[in-house]
């Protein structure tokens, strides 16, 4: 530090200076990544699902039928459907998208996105590259971890039903 002025310039960038440390993160991805290129999965996925998953857009909150769904089952990814979240890890955020504690350990990767000038930290499907969503520190105990995902990039299938073969 030199001076008042140089505080002045570095404060905001310090204060904006977040990063989300999660257990995830710490467990090595345990899927092969695909190859298949984006503009791929166009035909396999809806417009809006593909704006999400390949455009990294954000769905409007509320919008999502999952924030209403609570049955047991698993959560894929809508593109390439590897599982990527369990029902008993969801809970009620309040923030109007689908939200986890945790994601299944392996299958997510994360990036710094800084999209909003506040850093943030993306999380995407580990197979096939499909942007999920964003991860926070301020979910409830003991992980404090919230995982807050589109609902046009997952796909539900209830404890009932078979899980579907992979897409590659
Ligand atoms: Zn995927």
């Amino acid at each position: 530090m030199t001076g008042i002025g140089g505080a002045v310039v570095t404060a905001p960038f310090v204060f904006f200076y977040r990063t989300v440390e999660t257990l995830a993160a710490s467990v090595p991805v345990t899927v092969e990544r695909l190859t298949k290129p984006h503009e791929a999965w166009r035909e396999l996925v809806s417009p809006e699902a593909f704006d999400v998953l390949f455009n990294e857009q954000t769905e409007p909150p509320g919008s999502s039928a999952l924030n209403q769904e609570y049955r047991d089952g698993t959560y894929l990814c809508a593109a390439c459907y590897l599982p990527l979240f369990e029902s008993r890890h969801k809970y009620d955020s309040g923030t109007g998208w689908p939200s986890f504690t945790q994601p299944i350990a392996g299958h997510i990767g994360t990036k710094k996105d800084y999209q909003l000038i506040i850093l943030r930290t993306e999380y995407h499907c580990a197979r096939c590259g499909g942007h999920q969503g964003h991860v926070f520190n301020d979910g409830p105990q003991p992980r404090k971890e919230r995982w807050c995902n589109n609902g046009l990039a997952l796909k539900f299938v209830p404890s009932m039903e078979s899980l579907p073969p992979l897409r590659s």
